[in-house]
This record gives C-alpha cells, structure tokens and sequence, in this order.
C-alpha cells in the first residue's frame, strides 16, 4: 500500500550557513494494506519529518514514495489531490493542530468541502455527526470550540476529521504523546479499533517502543535519519539484534515489557548533531559494542531471515 525508497530530506540549517540538517537520510520500508508500521526513535530521530514528508507536507530531497501502485514523489498539488483524500494525518498536538477559530463541525466539514465531498448541507452535518459519533463524541460537541475541548477530546476531533475522508492510509504522527497518560491507552485502543474494523493502513510514529509494538506488526526503529532495524512488532522484543533497539527496550521499566536482560549496555551520552552526523555507523558514538570498523563503514540493512532487517556490523 505505501512504499518508501531511499527517502531522503535534508533541511538548510538555521544556525550554520552552507550546511544542512540530515533529518532522513536514505530510508526505506513497505507498509502493507491493512497492516501498521510503526516508526519509532528518540526525539530527533527524523521519523516526524518522515511521515510529513511521505504525506508531502515537506518536498522530499530525493528518494521514491509510492502510494497504491502510484508514484506521488514528484506530483504537483493537483495531481495529489486524489491521494490527499486516501491519505489523511493525525497530527500529534491536538492544541494547535485544530483551528481555534472554527467550530467543531467547520473543522470536520472542512476537508469535505476543500473535497466536494458532500452535495447538501444535510450530508454534510450527517456526516460530521457519523464522524462525532465514531469517536464517541455526540452531535451536541459539533458547535463547540476546540479550547471548550479536554486534550483527549481534541484528538478524537482530530481523528473524526482524518476518518471522516474514509482514507485508505492513516499517518499517526506521535498521536498520543501529548496526551495525559490516563487517556492514551482509550485513543490507542480507539486507533487499533478502527484500524482493525476499516482495515486501514497505519504508519505509526511514536518515541513509546511499548506503544508501537501494542498497536504494530512490523516496528522500524530510526536513529539519526536511518533505519537500524525492522522486524515484526512481537520479534522485537523477544529477539532484539542491533544495540541501539536493545538500549531503548531496556529503558522500559517495565520487566513484563523488557525483554532483553539487565546485563546489555545502556545507551550513553546524548543523540548527536544531525547537521554533522557520525561516519561509518551513526550510532558508534553512543554504542558499548564499537569496534574499529564501525567508524569507518555505514552498515547496510541486510536480512536476518524473514522480515526481521538489521544495520549493525556485529551481524
Ligand atoms: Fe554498534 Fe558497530 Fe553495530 Fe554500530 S555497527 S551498532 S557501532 S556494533
């Protein structure tokens, strides 16, 4: 259904003139219909600028993305104005990704106007009520304010607003993340929901490795703009491969959760510079496991046996 090769964005770097900040760097991954990949990472990492730039918020630099068999890399805006409508965001701030101006029901009703979606002024309300409903929210909300809004209730408007479209593909960037951490298993569970129920197709961003692997079939994990490993969500924690996944499984403090044992090295120091980025492997500055090669060479994913990728010359 979605299909990313070598993407690539770099962004000129405010604070140094000349140079340019590595945010992707040569990632590439297929995600089935009716599956859900899950992109996760430190903060950083480029999997935000990833999913804007498949979605064409951003201009990729170079690279390929395909979306249902069509190449929508180099498309102008009206030429992606069919996949708009198949590809639809859920922003990860539901405070300032809705319009504080407009109504609920303007900002459902919004991108089915920009659309033409709906003929009369009754389908359009029957159509933001369905979407309300679906979300458990009920009609009453639609002539509210977003501020009159919890934080949980924003982002079910959010969601109304991208399930409202019917799209084939949902990018789920970060949805929870700004989320009290009581409300986010109820939006998760509403996501994994309609995602089983639609059978839509989700790439699913998040900096919550458990989170990505509740809701995941496949999980790739970024680190400075590349892809260190991939393999399905339950074999990432049962084998983890490349140090820099097993660092961040063993920051979950949950031991049901955590897998890999105490004994495996912590990442240390922080996540370096993206506009000046490590030689050789990006995360040797950072891994207990380095050997010489490792600054010298980049370690290309290569398979480990059935969809399980990793880039790590321990392997
Ligand atoms: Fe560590 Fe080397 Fe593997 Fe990079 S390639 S993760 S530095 S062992």
């Amino acid at each position: 259904m979605l299909e990313v090769s070598n993407l690539v964005k770099h962004f000129p770097a405010a604070r140094e003139r000349g140079s340019v900040v590595h945010a992707v760097d040569g990632v590439s991954f297929a995600v089935r219909r009716g599956s859900v990949f899950g992109l996760v990472g430190e903060s950083g990492c480029g999997k935000s600028t990833c999913a804007r730039t498949i979605i064409r918020i951003y201009e990729p630099t170079s690279g390929r993305i395909v979306v249902d068999s069509v190449d929508c890399t180099r498309m102008n805006e009206r030429e992606l104005r069919p996949l708009r409508r198949k590809m639809q965001m859920i922003f990860q701030d539901p405070y300032s990704s809705l319009n504080a101006r407009m109504t609920v029901r303007d900002i459902i009703a919004e991108p089915l106007r920009a659309h033409k979606l709906a003929g009369s002024r009754k389908e359009l309300d029957d159509a933001v009520r369905e979407a309300l409903e679906g979300v458990g929210l009920n009609s009453g909300h639609a002539n509210r304010y977003a501020h009159e809004f919890s934080g949980g209730q924003r982002q079910r408007v959010g969601i109304a607003r991208a399930l409202v479209m019917k799209p084939e593909i949902i990018i789920c960037d970060e949805p929870i993340s700004a989320l009290d951490v009581s409300i986010q298993a109820q939006v998760v569970n509403m996501l994994k929901d309609f995602q089983e129920r639609l059978g839509l197709t989700y790439l699913f961003i998040a900096h919550d490795l458990s989170m990505v692997r509740y809701i995941s079939d496949i999980v790739g994990v970024m680190y400075l703009g590349r892809l260190v490993e991939v393999c399905p969500a339950a074999e990432i924690y049962a084998s983890p491969l490349h140090p820099y996944t097993r660092g961040l499984l063993q920051a979950i403090p949950i031991p049901s959760v955590r897998k890999t044992p105490r004994t495996e090295r912590a990442i240390e120091g922080d996540i370096p510079s993206s506009i000046h980025p490590p030689g050789g492997c990006r995360f040797h500055t950072r891994c207990g496991h380095r050997m010489p090669v490792c600054g010298e060479i980049f370690p290309e994913l290569k398979s480990m046996g059935g969809e399980h990728d990793v880039a790590c010359h321990l392997y």
